[in-house]
């Protein structure tokens, strides 16, 4: 088997070894440079081995496209390089304080792949960004404010920093004694499976409680390599969960959705978020109508394992974090009844307890429970 850093440092970076291109002439390419002079390339080993054809799933998330430059130049206002305002909720550079109680720590810039819908494109691959002193001054925020008891690992891929480095920020977390919770966001077991050799277990071993957030996108990035990296994580006792962007052309649709996430209980992996796209500069070409996302929750939702089903949500564009959104299934609140609908589309009417502690209501027989269908005349 190949070395990870073989695989690594074979990757595809420049145009000209880009894989199945639409259009091969010169001119096409030079287009091509102009994109990637923007949005660095990055396709590894591994994952380029795993492309098919032209415009297969995988080739999608990966191979830039003149799209990516349509966006950056037109006037759309919409779109921005920092959609999520990420840059203003840091209170130290490449550390991300959003929420009460956890923190995104960006602990290098470089990822196993570059996805072509990413939403730190602005940052990612580029040289410079994360410095030994901004995970200095990242690890001594977290040491200083108690209220964080949860990090993110982010960046770039936390597990592409060498086993001495990992295993060095990893201790250094573990010795803050309010920090209950340390979770590496990877896309590495997807993408690069040969990185999870059995010394970088003997290091995430020792760090628990540890849990990992992985990103899959489709089914067929689930191939035998990334099944055993899993299994291999999951039987160190890692809890892994996996989120999924919702990307126009590769996953939009519930059978892909639902295959993919079947693939992944199968290998322990939870399906924890299904992202709609953000407002990326570069990435308008991969979002979909919030419809899209509804209608596949809907379509599993009740209909397969309820854990195989995540959260789909927003990440309200300018910084309001990630909001949930669910298909309707209150019709109807309020103090005395709610009125909810089921996966099959009936209609059920739960009673509420009485606030002033009469309960004869709900058991006299002047107010029976309806039968569902009368239920539907209050909607
Ligand atoms: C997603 C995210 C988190 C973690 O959110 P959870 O809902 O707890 O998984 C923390 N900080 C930032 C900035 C995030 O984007």
């Amino acid at each position: 088997m190949e070395s990870w850093q073989k695989l690594l440092s074979g990757s595809v970076v420049k145009v000209e070894d880009l894989p199945f291109l639409p259009d091969t002439s010169e001119e096409y390419r030079e287009k091509l440079r102009k994109v990637s002079e923007i949005y660095p390339i990055r396709i590894n080993g591994y994952f380029k081995e795993q492309i098919k054809s032209q415009g297969d799933p995988l080739w999608m998330q990966v191979v830039p496209t003149l799209e990516e430059l349509d966006d950056f130049l037109s006037d759309e206002e919409l779109l921005e390089p920092d959609p999520l305002n990420e840059e203003e909720d840091m209170p130290v550079p490449e550390l991300v304080h959003r929420y009460p109680d956890r923190v995104l720590l960006m602990v290098n810039n470089q990822c196993p792949i570059i996805c072509r819908f990413c939403t730190r494109k602005r940052k990612i691959g580029f040289p410079g960004v994360v410095t030994r002193e901004t995970l200095r001054q990242g690890i001594e925020y977290i040491r200083t404010h108690t209220e964080v008891r949860d990090v993110i690992l982010s960046g770039g891929d936390p597990l592409l920093v060498p086993d001495k480095e990992l295993d060095r920020i990893l201790s250094e977390l573990r010795a803050i004694p309010h920090l209950e919770l340390i979770r590496i966001g990877t896309r590495v077991p997807g993408t690069l499976p040969q990185r999870i050799t059995d010394d970088l277990l003997e290091i995430l071993k020792k760090y628990h409680p540890l849990y990992f957030n992985m990103h899959f996108n489709h089914p067929a990035e689930i191939t035998p390599e990334v099944e055993a990296a899993c299994n291999r994580l999951a039987d160190i006792g890692i809890p892994l969960g996996s989120q999924t962007v919702l990307l126009k052309g590769v996953n939009d649709n519930s059978e892909t959705m639902k295959e993919l996430f079947h693939k992944l209980l199968k290998i322990r992996v939870k399906p924890y978020y299904l992202y709609q796209a953000d407002m990326t500069m570069g990435t308008d070409h991969f979002r979909t109508q919030v419809e899209k996302g509804l209608d596949i929750i809907r379509d599993l939702a009740g209909h397969t394992s309820g854990m195989g089903v995540p959260y789909f949500v927003i990440d309200a564009p300018g910084g309001g974090g990630k909001v949930r959104l669910l298909p309707d299934s209150v019709i109807e609140y309020n103090e005395d009844e709610v009125i909810v609908k089921n996966y099959e589309g009936k209609v059920f009417r739960y009673p509420q307890p009485k606030v002033n502690g009469d309960k004869k209501k709900y058991f006299s027989p002047s107010s029976p429970v309806p039968e569902p269908d009368a239920c539907t005349m209050t909607a």
